[in-house]
């Protein structure tokens, strides 16, 4: 079932690179937060690691999660190659946004962590909560991360995802959908044919229930 690792890693090498120039979602919540005022500086150092926007004084943390890096449940694509590559590296990231998270916690930091694709599809709702978080809102929601994909079986268009809550890793959700093709950035329509959710999850869910009210992972 597992395939080889055959594709050269040129590919990941890329997209690493990419990784760490000013991407485009970046510079969208930098002109966004500009248009409205609030100033900030970039890539600085916080409890736990980098942030790709921070605002010492207040002491907040933005982090932009880009949909393929950080295993967004909308948009994640398991390249269809080189599995243990994309495992491994998946799951590293996943783990080092976990313990950031819980870094900044332990601080006492505000921080705030959105998708690249809620900064492309509106822009000004995240300086909204950004606003929000400043204003000492109650802390957002971690959400769900996709950490492990598979295919159901040889040739098969469904794949089975495993998604972790970037709070508590052992909260865990399986869902069987349709193998994304949408171009990045859409909202991509998956299947679910199947749906899992760890029993005692779901009575004090709010996480669960939010996922699937909003349709992302259910
Ligand atoms: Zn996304």
């Amino acid at each position: 079932m597992w395939q080889e690792a055959r594709v050269a890693l040129t590919r990941s090498e890329n997209m690493s690179r990419i990784r760490s120039a000013d991407t485009e979602p970046e510079l969208i919540v930098r002109r966004a937060l500009t248009a409205a005022g609030l100033r900030y500086r970039l890539h600085q150092k916080t409890p736990g690691g980098k942030a790709d926007l921070v605002m010492p004084s207040q002491k907040f943390a933005l982090f932009i999660d880009g949909c393929f890096w950080h295993g967004c449940p909308e948009h994640y694509v398991h390249p269809r190659s080189n599995w243990p590559f994309w495992d491994a590296k998946l799951r590293e990231n996943v783990d080092r946004d976990r313990r950031q998270t819980k870094a900044l916690v332990s601080e006492g930091w505000k921080f705030l962590r959105v998708w690249e694709h809620e900064v492309r599809e509106a822009p000004l709702k995240v300086v909204e909560r950004i606003q929000k978080q400043l204003d000492g809102a109650r802390r957002a929601k971690a959400g769900w991360r996709v950490v492990f994909v598979r295919p159901e079986g040889e040739g098969s268009t469904l794949e089975r995802r495993l998604h972790e809550d970037l709070a508590d890793a052992a909260k865990q959700l399986t869902t069987v959908r349709q193998r994304v093709t949408a171009k990045k950035g859409r909202v991509a329509k998956g299947v679910v044919s199947h749906l899992s959710v760890p029993a005692a999850k779901k009575s004090g869910g709010g996480i669960s229930n939010d996922a699937k009210q909003r349709g992302r992972v259910a």
